[in-house]
């Protein structure tokens, strides 16, 4: 059950409805300071809502009709802003300008004196590997892969699951994403830019549709290509880590992409289905232990202890043909 869910009418003998109650009670406060904090957010939830429920009703992978953890998902694309917002804001304060003061003035110099486009190019660039880099080692670092194992135990994908993750894990996904950006100084228009486009750009990489866009996954995340990233199979397990571009997989060798669409998604453990259970998850005594075979008992998955992340990725085949369920 939810935190959103509607509570049991009779509950099981002995078994105290309180902290359901307590919990859901939190949870909606929570997502109500979120909306508050950042009505817009409303606004672009409202038109993601508009277009990918459709587009998965009319063009779906997997055929269903609901799937019953949608509402820890909403929670999380509310209740986790008002603290990424704060910790966030503090982070940059310091690091941004501590980075620009490093950062080598004749090369800053040398970016910002190309043409608009060019500097656009090149923040993509930058902030997209530092993305890959941030991701690759929420995976690969045990204490990191505890946080990020909230956003892989999704079991379903669909656009809403983009939202689910720990709110550290998405402070360190947006602080080593926007570092380099600050470092740069690139135009505030073209930085606004770019992370609107990165915050809404992996609505379509999650979405349960066959329109999974294999052919572009040789240069971009394409949702074929980032369903891999979430299946739970072992050849796939710290694969395709890319956010906007697949080009950082294919350069360091860690793009998986086979013909079909994965057959399970997860990590192989049930986490808790509230929000504030799964806030809690990285936390707890054990967490992360053998959440597949192969397990290293210190982060559950990081690659560089599991046996079949070691093999050579099989190469990608972006003009593959796709198999549809
Ligand atoms: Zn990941
Ligand atoms: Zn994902």
């Amino acid at each position: 059950m939810t935190a959103l869910s509607p509570l049991p009418s009779s509950p099981a003998r002995g078994r105290s409805v309180v902290p359901q109650v307590v919990t859901g009670l939190i949870t909606v406060a929570a997502v109500a300071v979120g909306v508050l904090e950042r009505p817009q957010l409303v606004f672009g939830f409202v038109v993601c809502a508009l277009v990918f429920i459709p587009l998965e009703q009319l063009i779906p992978l997997v055929r269903r009709s609901s799937r019953p953890d949608w509402a820890v998902d909403v929670a999380h694309s509310f209740a986790n802003r008002l603290p990424i917002t704060i910790v966030v804001t503090v982070a940059l304060s310091v690091l941004g300008p501590a980075a620009h003061r490093i950062f080598p003035a004749g090369l800053r110099d040398a970016v910002l004196a190309r043409p608009g486009w060019l500097q656009f190019v090149v923040l993509v660039l930058v902030a997209d590997l530092a993305n890959y880099a941030g991701h690759r080692a929420l995976h690969e670092v045990g204490p990191l892969w505890r946080l990020h194992k909230v956003h892989h135990s999704s079991t379903e994908l669909d656009w809403l699951s983009t939202s689910r993750g720990h709110p550290l894990d998405q402070i360190i996904n947006l602080v080593v994403t926007v570092v380099p950006v600050y470092a740069i100084g690139f135009n505030l228009t073209f930085s606004a830019a770019f992370m609107a486009f990165q915050f809404y750009f992996p609505f379509l990489a999650h979405a349960n549709t066959r329109i999974t866009l294999r052919p572009l996954s040789a240069v971009f995340v394409t949702p074929a290509f980032h369903h891999w990233h979430h299946a739970d199979e072992p050849a796939a397990v710290n694969r395709n880590y890319g956010a906007i571009l697949s080009v950082w997989d294919r350069l360091f060798r860690t793009g998986y992409l086979p013909r079909r669409m994965p057959s399970s998604y997860g990590i192989g453990e049930t986490l808790p289905a509230s929000w504030l259970g799964q806030l809690a998850v990285p936390f707890q005594r054990g967490s992360g232990r053998a959440a597949l075979p192969g397990g290293d008992g210190a982060g559950g998955r990081p690659g560089v202890c599991r046996k079949e992340s070691l093999r050579p990725p099989e190469p990608p085949r972006p003009a593959g043909r796709p198999v549809r369920k």
